[in-house]
Protein backbone atom coordinates (compact mmCIF):
# COMPACT_ATOMS: atom_id res chain seq x y z
CA UNK A 1 0.00 0.00 0.00
CA UNK A 2 1.11 3.26 -0.69
CA UNK A 3 -0.46 4.87 2.63
CA UNK A 4 -1.44 8.59 3.18
CA UNK A 5 -3.20 10.28 6.52
CA UNK A 6 -7.24 10.07 6.32
CA UNK A 7 -8.25 12.50 9.13
CA UNK A 8 -11.64 11.93 10.66
CA UNK A 9 -12.73 14.75 12.85
CA UNK A 10 -9.95 14.29 15.70
CA UNK A 11 -8.65 10.63 14.75
CA UNK A 12 -6.57 9.57 11.68
CA UNK A 13 -8.06 6.35 10.46
CA UNK A 14 -4.41 5.03 8.87
CA UNK A 15 -1.38 5.07 10.33
CA UNK A 16 2.08 4.61 8.60
CA UNK A 17 4.14 2.01 10.41
CA UNK A 18 7.49 3.18 9.18
CA UNK A 19 6.66 6.84 10.76
CA UNK A 20 5.84 4.64 13.91
CA UNK A 21 8.84 3.20 13.87
CA UNK A 22 10.66 5.80 13.26
CA UNK A 23 9.00 7.73 16.27
CA UNK A 24 10.05 4.97 18.70
CA UNK A 25 13.64 5.26 17.56
CA UNK A 26 13.16 8.91 18.03
CA UNK A 27 11.92 8.06 21.47
CA UNK A 28 14.16 5.35 22.03
CA UNK A 29 17.06 7.67 21.41
CA UNK A 30 15.97 10.25 24.25
CA UNK A 31 15.38 7.59 26.60
CA UNK A 32 19.21 6.02 25.82
CA UNK A 33 20.33 9.42 26.84
CA UNK A 34 18.59 9.59 30.53
CA UNK A 35 20.02 6.26 31.56
CA UNK A 36 19.08 5.50 35.52
CA UNK A 37 21.89 4.48 37.44
CA UNK A 38 20.81 4.06 40.60
CA UNK A 39 19.90 0.20 42.43
CA UNK A 40 16.32 0.58 43.12
CA UNK A 41 15.58 1.02 38.99
CA UNK A 42 12.85 -1.14 37.85
CA UNK A 43 13.97 -4.86 36.05
CA UNK A 44 10.62 -5.94 35.00
CA UNK A 45 7.67 -3.42 34.69
CA UNK A 46 3.73 -3.78 33.55
CA UNK A 47 2.32 -0.70 31.43
CA UNK A 48 -1.32 -1.04 30.73
CA UNK A 49 -2.43 1.08 28.28
CA UNK A 50 1.50 0.70 26.54
CA UNK A 51 0.79 1.66 22.76
CA UNK A 52 0.25 5.31 22.74
CA UNK A 53 0.80 8.75 24.76
CA UNK A 54 1.96 8.33 28.63
CA UNK A 55 2.01 4.72 28.51
CA UNK A 56 3.96 4.22 25.42
CA UNK A 57 6.50 6.69 26.52
CA UNK A 58 6.89 5.02 30.24
CA UNK A 59 7.46 1.95 28.43
CA UNK A 60 10.37 3.61 26.41
CA UNK A 61 11.58 4.61 29.15
CA UNK A 62 11.66 1.80 31.67
CA UNK A 63 13.23 0.01 28.94
CA UNK A 64 15.97 2.15 27.53
CA UNK A 65 16.19 4.80 30.56
CA UNK A 66 16.08 1.99 33.01
CA UNK A 67 17.15 -1.50 30.75
CA UNK A 68 14.02 -2.98 31.82
CA UNK A 69 12.32 -5.59 30.30
CA UNK A 70 8.64 -5.03 30.29
CA UNK A 71 5.11 -6.08 29.41
CA UNK A 72 2.54 -4.27 27.37
CA UNK A 73 -1.15 -4.16 27.66
CA UNK A 74 -3.16 -2.37 25.02
CA UNK A 75 -6.07 -2.81 22.99
CA UNK A 76 -5.37 -2.11 19.05
CA UNK A 77 -6.27 -3.27 15.93
CA UNK A 78 -3.96 -4.96 14.02
CA UNK A 79 -3.95 -4.50 10.09
CA UNK A 80 -6.08 -6.30 7.47
CA UNK A 81 -5.94 -7.19 3.57
CA UNK A 82 -6.63 -3.02 2.25
CA UNK A 83 -6.39 -1.47 5.74
CA UNK A 84 -3.62 -0.63 8.15
CA UNK A 85 -3.45 -1.53 11.74
CA UNK A 86 -4.07 1.14 14.20
CA UNK A 87 -0.88 3.14 15.13
CA UNK A 88 -0.70 1.85 18.65
CA UNK A 89 -0.49 -1.79 17.30
CA UNK A 90 3.06 -0.17 14.73
CA UNK A 91 3.99 1.78 17.75
CA UNK A 92 3.62 -1.60 19.59
CA UNK A 93 5.56 -3.40 17.16
CA UNK A 94 8.40 -1.41 16.87
CA UNK A 95 8.48 -1.13 20.21
CA UNK A 96 8.99 -5.20 21.00
CA UNK A 97 11.64 -4.86 17.80
CA UNK A 98 13.80 -2.29 19.29
CA UNK A 99 13.49 -3.68 22.73
CA UNK A 100 14.84 -6.89 21.45
CA UNK A 101 17.64 -5.72 19.03
CA UNK A 102 18.77 -4.17 22.92
CA UNK A 103 18.68 -7.71 24.42
CA UNK A 104 15.63 -6.32 26.16
CA UNK A 105 12.07 -8.64 26.98
CA UNK A 106 8.95 -7.15 25.94
CA UNK A 107 5.60 -9.30 26.21
CA UNK A 108 2.42 -8.03 24.80
CA UNK A 109 -1.40 -8.67 25.52
CA UNK A 110 -3.51 -6.81 23.27
CA UNK A 111 -6.99 -6.75 25.03
CA UNK A 112 -9.27 -5.12 26.72
CA UNK A 113 -8.04 -4.03 30.01
CA UNK A 114 -11.07 -3.90 31.57
CA UNK A 115 -11.91 -7.89 31.07
CA UNK A 116 -11.28 -10.57 33.29
CA UNK A 117 -9.41 -12.17 30.62
CA UNK A 118 -7.28 -9.65 29.91
CA UNK A 119 -5.88 -9.80 33.42
CA UNK A 120 -6.06 -13.36 33.06
CA UNK A 121 -3.53 -13.91 30.30
CA UNK A 122 -1.29 -10.89 31.87
CA UNK A 123 -0.91 -13.16 34.98
CA UNK A 124 -0.21 -16.27 32.56
CA UNK A 125 2.16 -14.82 30.54
CA UNK A 126 3.65 -12.67 33.95
CA UNK A 127 4.13 -16.30 35.41
CA UNK A 128 5.82 -18.03 32.69
CA UNK A 129 8.17 -14.54 31.27
CA UNK A 130 9.77 -13.64 35.17
CA UNK A 131 7.15 -13.34 37.76
CA UNK A 132 6.58 -10.05 39.74
CA UNK A 133 6.92 -6.51 38.16
CA UNK A 134 8.99 -3.78 40.75
CA UNK A 135 6.99 -0.93 38.54
CA UNK A 136 2.91 -1.00 37.37
CA UNK A 137 2.12 2.08 35.40
CA UNK A 138 -1.72 2.45 34.87
CA UNK A 139 -2.51 4.53 31.88
CA UNK A 140 -5.82 3.87 30.06
CA UNK A 141 -7.16 6.73 28.29
CA UNK A 142 -10.73 4.83 26.93
CA UNK A 143 -14.48 6.18 26.10
CA UNK A 144 -15.95 3.07 27.66
CA UNK A 145 -15.62 0.38 30.22
CA UNK A 146 -17.44 -2.94 30.06
CA UNK A 147 -17.60 -4.23 33.81
CA UNK A 148 -17.30 -7.95 34.42
CA UNK A 149 -18.74 -7.68 37.81
CA UNK A 150 -22.38 -6.83 36.37
CA UNK A 151 -21.85 -7.30 32.58
CA UNK A 152 -23.04 -3.46 31.66
CA UNK A 153 -21.03 -1.17 29.55
CA UNK A 154 -20.31 2.29 30.52
CA UNK A 155 -19.70 5.09 28.96
CA UNK A 156 -17.43 8.45 29.65
CA UNK A 157 -18.14 11.79 28.61
CA UNK A 158 -16.66 15.50 28.70
CA UNK A 159 -18.89 17.65 30.21
CA UNK A 160 -19.22 20.25 32.37
CA UNK A 161 -21.41 19.93 35.73
CA UNK A 162 -24.01 21.75 37.06
CA UNK A 163 -23.76 24.89 34.50
CA UNK A 164 -23.59 25.32 30.45
CA UNK A 165 -20.07 25.61 29.65
CA UNK A 166 -19.29 28.27 26.76
CA UNK A 167 -15.99 29.07 25.49
CA UNK A 168 -13.47 29.38 23.03
CA UNK A 169 -12.70 26.18 21.18
CA UNK A 170 -10.32 25.03 18.28
CA UNK A 171 -11.97 23.57 15.05
CA UNK A 172 -8.60 21.57 13.79
CA UNK A 173 -10.01 20.66 10.77
CA UNK A 174 -11.02 24.05 9.32
CA UNK A 175 -8.40 25.95 11.53
CA UNK A 176 -11.29 28.24 13.08
CA UNK A 177 -11.20 29.45 16.23
CA UNK A 178 -15.15 29.72 17.73
CA UNK A 179 -17.40 29.03 20.60
CA UNK A 180 -18.26 25.67 21.69
CA UNK A 181 -21.29 25.15 24.03
CA UNK A 182 -21.33 21.94 26.01
CA UNK A 183 -25.28 21.18 28.49
CA UNK A 184 -23.93 19.64 31.98
CA UNK A 185 -24.12 16.59 32.80
CA UNK A 186 -26.65 14.64 34.70
CA UNK A 187 -25.74 12.85 37.79
CA UNK A 188 -25.92 9.52 35.61
CA UNK A 189 -23.02 10.39 33.45
CA UNK A 190 -21.11 11.93 36.17
CA UNK A 191 -21.31 8.50 37.66
CA UNK A 192 -20.17 6.45 34.39
CA UNK A 193 -17.67 8.56 33.58
CA UNK A 194 -15.90 7.85 37.22
CA UNK A 195 -16.85 3.87 36.42
CA UNK A 196 -14.62 4.22 33.59
CA UNK A 197 -11.76 6.82 34.33
CA UNK A 198 -11.93 6.34 38.00
CA UNK A 199 -9.43 4.22 40.14
CA UNK A 200 -12.15 1.41 40.13
CA UNK A 201 -10.00 -0.76 37.61
CA UNK A 202 -6.45 0.42 38.80
CA UNK A 203 -7.66 -0.81 42.08
CA UNK A 204 -8.86 -4.70 40.22
CA UNK A 205 -5.46 -4.61 38.82
CA UNK A 206 -3.97 -4.05 41.99
CA UNK A 207 -5.90 -6.63 44.06
CA UNK A 208 -5.07 -9.11 41.54
CA UNK A 209 -1.62 -8.65 41.12
CA UNK A 210 -1.57 -8.72 44.58
CA UNK A 211 -3.40 -11.84 45.09
CA UNK A 212 -0.86 -13.40 42.65
CA UNK A 213 2.19 -12.15 44.38
CA UNK A 214 2.91 -10.40 40.94
CA UNK A 215 3.90 -7.27 42.91
CA UNK A 216 7.81 -7.38 43.58
CA UNK A 217 9.11 -6.07 47.39
CA UNK A 218 9.57 -2.03 47.27
CA UNK A 219 7.28 -2.36 43.91
CA UNK A 220 5.75 0.81 43.10
CA UNK A 221 2.62 1.94 41.29
CA UNK A 222 1.69 4.77 39.16
CA UNK A 223 -1.10 6.47 37.08
CA UNK A 224 -1.39 9.40 35.69
CA UNK A 225 -3.79 12.27 35.89
CA UNK A 226 -4.66 16.01 34.98
CA UNK A 227 -4.89 19.18 36.44
CA UNK A 228 -4.55 21.92 33.98
CA UNK A 229 -5.32 26.02 33.81
CA UNK A 230 -8.68 27.79 34.98
CA UNK A 231 -10.01 28.23 31.60
CA UNK A 232 -10.33 24.62 31.26
CA UNK A 233 -11.65 23.88 34.83
CA UNK A 234 -15.08 23.90 33.90
CA UNK A 235 -14.96 21.16 30.92
CA UNK A 236 -11.50 19.21 32.50
CA UNK A 237 -11.27 19.45 36.30
CA UNK A 238 -14.40 20.95 37.70
CA UNK A 239 -16.56 18.48 35.06
CA UNK A 240 -16.83 14.92 34.45
CA UNK A 241 -13.49 13.97 33.69
CA UNK A 242 -12.11 15.62 36.59
CA UNK A 243 -14.49 13.80 38.76
CA UNK A 244 -13.17 10.71 37.44
CA UNK A 245 -9.24 11.78 38.13
CA UNK A 246 -10.26 12.72 41.69
CA UNK A 247 -11.54 9.15 42.18
CA UNK A 248 -8.48 8.09 40.32
CA UNK A 249 -6.23 10.37 42.89
CA UNK A 250 -7.99 9.52 46.13
CA UNK A 251 -8.04 5.79 45.50
CA UNK A 252 -4.18 5.93 45.72
CA UNK A 253 -3.72 6.23 49.44
CA UNK A 254 -6.13 2.88 49.98
CA UNK A 255 -3.86 0.77 47.41
CA UNK A 256 -0.77 2.28 49.21
CA UNK A 257 -2.12 0.67 52.13
CA UNK A 258 -2.79 -3.08 50.76
CA UNK A 259 0.68 -2.67 48.72
CA UNK A 260 2.73 -1.93 52.31
CA UNK A 261 0.65 -5.25 53.94
CA UNK A 262 2.33 -7.68 51.10
CA UNK A 263 5.63 -5.18 51.28
CA UNK A 264 5.49 -3.27 48.45
CA UNK A 265 6.32 0.41 48.24
CA UNK A 266 3.15 3.06 47.27
CA UNK A 267 0.85 3.71 44.68
CA UNK A 268 1.42 7.32 43.51
CA UNK A 269 -0.21 9.26 40.96
CA UNK A 270 1.64 11.70 38.25
CA UNK A 271 -0.56 15.07 37.19
CA UNK A 272 1.37 15.26 34.03
CA UNK A 273 1.35 17.99 31.40
CA UNK A 274 -0.82 18.38 28.73
CA UNK A 275 0.55 16.89 25.81
CA UNK A 276 -0.70 15.71 22.57
CA UNK A 277 -2.04 12.49 22.62
CA UNK A 278 -5.39 10.64 20.51
CA UNK A 279 -7.12 10.98 23.71
CA UNK A 280 -6.27 14.57 24.58
CA UNK A 281 -6.97 15.60 21.04
CA UNK A 282 -10.34 14.93 21.99
CA UNK A 283 -11.36 16.64 23.96
CA UNK A 284 -12.75 20.48 23.52
CA UNK A 285 -11.13 23.40 24.07
CA UNK A 286 -7.50 21.11 24.82
CA UNK A 287 -6.24 21.97 21.53
CA UNK A 288 -6.29 25.09 21.60
CA UNK A 289 -4.76 25.76 24.84
CA UNK A 290 -2.09 23.44 23.98
CA UNK A 291 -1.36 25.50 21.32
CA UNK A 292 -0.79 28.34 23.20
CA UNK A 293 0.93 26.07 25.84
CA UNK A 294 3.54 24.97 23.11
CA UNK A 295 4.09 28.45 21.79
CA UNK A 296 5.02 29.58 25.37
CA UNK A 297 7.08 27.07 26.58
CA UNK A 298 9.04 26.65 23.27
CA UNK A 299 10.22 30.19 23.99
CA UNK A 300 11.22 29.19 27.60
CA UNK A 301 12.69 26.44 26.47
CA UNK A 302 10.70 24.25 28.88
CA UNK A 303 8.53 22.06 26.01
CA UNK A 304 8.36 18.31 26.67
CA UNK A 305 6.60 15.77 25.04
CA UNK A 306 5.61 12.57 26.87
CA UNK A 307 8.58 10.88 26.46
CA UNK A 308 10.70 14.17 28.23
CA UNK A 309 8.20 13.97 31.12
CA UNK A 310 8.78 10.42 31.75
CA UNK A 311 12.07 10.61 31.52
CA UNK A 312 12.20 13.00 34.12
CA UNK A 313 9.74 11.43 36.24
CA UNK A 314 12.05 8.40 35.72
CA UNK A 315 15.16 10.02 36.56
CA UNK A 316 14.13 12.62 39.08
CA UNK A 317 11.03 11.33 40.98
CA UNK A 318 10.71 7.76 41.30
CA UNK A 319 14.25 6.92 41.18
CA UNK A 320 16.32 10.14 42.32
CA UNK A 321 18.95 10.12 44.02
CA UNK A 322 16.73 10.00 47.56
CA UNK A 323 14.44 7.31 47.91
CA UNK A 324 11.80 10.23 49.13
CA UNK A 325 9.60 10.55 45.80
CA UNK A 326 8.73 14.37 46.16
CA UNK A 327 4.49 15.13 46.21
CA UNK A 328 2.36 17.99 46.64
CA UNK A 329 0.14 18.02 49.88
CA UNK A 330 -2.33 15.61 48.16
CA UNK A 331 0.47 12.98 47.64
CA UNK A 332 0.31 13.82 44.00
CA UNK A 333 3.90 13.75 42.44
CA UNK A 334 3.31 16.81 39.97
CA UNK A 335 5.12 16.26 36.69
CA UNK A 336 3.10 19.72 35.59
CA UNK A 337 5.21 21.76 37.62
CA UNK A 338 6.67 23.69 34.25
CA UNK A 339 2.97 23.85 32.58
CA UNK A 340 1.57 25.72 36.14
CA UNK A 341 4.38 28.18 36.72
CA UNK A 342 2.97 31.68 37.06
CA UNK A 343 4.75 33.20 34.23
CA UNK A 344 3.26 30.37 31.86
CA UNK A 345 -0.01 30.54 32.97
CA UNK A 346 -0.44 34.86 32.94
CA UNK A 347 0.59 34.06 29.37
CA UNK A 348 -2.43 31.90 29.24
CA UNK A 349 -4.46 34.46 30.64
CA UNK A 350 -3.61 37.48 28.56
CA UNK A 351 -3.68 35.63 25.16
CA UNK A 352 -7.01 33.72 25.72
CA UNK A 353 -9.49 36.57 24.66
CA UNK A 354 -7.04 37.60 22.01
CA UNK A 355 -6.64 34.65 19.87
CA UNK A 356 -8.50 34.15 16.88
CA UNK A 357 -8.93 31.97 13.41
CA UNK A 358 -7.05 35.20 12.00
CA UNK A 359 -4.32 35.53 14.46
CA UNK A 360 -4.45 31.36 15.33
CA UNK A 361 -1.13 31.08 13.52
CA UNK A 362 0.85 34.07 14.82
CA UNK A 363 -0.08 33.87 18.38
CA UNK A 364 -0.20 30.31 19.12
CA UNK A 365 2.08 27.07 17.89
CA UNK A 366 -1.30 25.56 16.05
CA UNK A 367 1.39 24.40 13.16
CA UNK A 368 3.27 22.63 15.82
CA UNK A 369 0.33 20.74 17.37
CA UNK A 370 -1.28 19.79 13.86
CA UNK A 371 2.82 18.35 13.06
CA UNK A 372 2.19 16.43 16.29
CA UNK A 373 -0.80 15.22 15.58
CA UNK A 374 0.13 13.68 12.54
CA UNK A 375 3.40 12.00 14.30
CA UNK A 376 0.91 10.09 16.61
CA UNK A 377 -0.23 8.15 13.27
CA UNK A 378 3.16 7.59 11.83
CA UNK A 379 3.10 10.91 9.65
CA UNK A 380 5.57 13.98 8.69
CA UNK A 381 8.65 12.16 9.63
CA UNK A 382 11.39 13.65 7.57
CA UNK A 383 13.02 9.81 7.37
CA UNK A 384 10.30 8.09 5.60
CA UNK A 385 9.28 8.14 1.90
CA UNK A 386 5.50 8.60 2.17
CA UNK A 387 5.18 7.87 -1.51
CA UNK A 388 6.92 4.65 -1.52
CA UNK A 389 4.85 1.07 -1.22
CA UNK A 390 4.72 -0.63 2.28
CA UNK A 391 4.09 -4.02 3.40
CA UNK A 392 1.26 -2.62 6.15
CA UNK A 393 1.08 -6.22 7.32
CA UNK A 394 4.61 -7.21 7.35
CA UNK A 395 5.91 -3.69 8.02
CA UNK A 396 9.06 -4.56 9.68
P1 LIG B 1 -3.63 7.65 24.76
O1 LIG B 1 -4.93 7.69 24.07
O2 LIG B 1 -2.42 8.06 23.99
O3 LIG B 1 -3.33 6.16 25.32
C1 LIG B 1 -4.31 5.36 25.88
C2 LIG B 1 -3.80 3.94 26.02
O4 LIG B 1 -4.85 3.17 26.63
C3 LIG B 1 -3.46 3.23 24.69
O5 LIG B 1 -2.33 2.41 24.88
C4 LIG B 1 -4.69 2.34 24.44
O6 LIG B 1 -4.43 1.16 23.70
C5 LIG B 1 -5.02 1.98 25.88
N1 LIG B 1 -6.40 1.53 26.03
C6 LIG B 1 -7.55 2.21 25.87
N2 LIG B 1 -8.62 1.42 26.16
C7 LIG B 1 -8.12 0.21 26.49
C8 LIG B 1 -8.69 -1.01 26.88
N3 LIG B 1 -10.02 -1.18 27.01
N4 LIG B 1 -7.86 -2.07 27.14
C9 LIG B 1 -6.52 -1.95 27.01
N5 LIG B 1 -5.91 -0.78 26.66
C10 LIG B 1 -6.71 0.26 26.40
O7 LIG B 1 -3.81 8.50 26.09
P2 LIG B 1 -2.86 9.42 26.98
O8 LIG B 1 -3.21 10.83 26.67
O9 LIG B 1 -1.47 8.97 26.94
O10 LIG B 1 -3.49 9.12 28.41
C11 LIG B 1 -2.93 8.20 29.31
C12 LIG B 1 -3.12 8.72 30.72
O11 LIG B 1 -2.39 9.95 30.86
C13 LIG B 1 -4.58 9.03 31.06
O12 LIG B 1 -4.81 8.71 32.41
C14 LIG B 1 -4.63 10.55 30.88
O13 LIG B 1 -5.65 11.16 31.63
C15 LIG B 1 -3.26 10.93 31.40
N6 LIG B 1 -2.81 12.28 31.02
C16 LIG B 1 -2.83 12.70 29.73
C17 LIG B 1 -2.44 14.00 29.41
C18 LIG B 1 -2.48 14.51 27.99
O14 LIG B 1 -2.34 15.72 27.77
N7 LIG B 1 -2.61 13.64 27.01
C19 LIG B 1 -2.00 14.86 30.42
C20 LIG B 1 -1.94 14.39 31.74
C21 LIG B 1 -2.36 13.10 32.02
Amino acid sequence: MIIKPRIKGFVCITSHPLGCLANLRDQVAVASRSKIECERKPKRVLVIGSSTGYGLASRVTAAFSAGADTMGVYFERPPKEEKTASAGYYNSAAFCKLAGEAGLSAVDVNGDAFSTECKEEVVKKAKETGGAFDLVVYSLASPRRTDPVDGKTYRACLKPIGAIYKNKTLDTDRKEVKEVTIDPANEQEVADTQKVMGGEDWEAWTDLLLAEGLMAPGCLNLAYSYIGPEVTWPIYRNGTIGKAKEHLENSAAALTEKMKLAGCGNAYVSVNKAVVTQASSAIPVVPLYVSMLFKIMEELGTHEGCIEQTCRLFKDRLYGETEEVPVDEKNRIRLDDWEMEPDVQRKIVELWPRVCSENLLELTSFAKYQEEFLSLFGFGHASVDYEAEVDQENPF
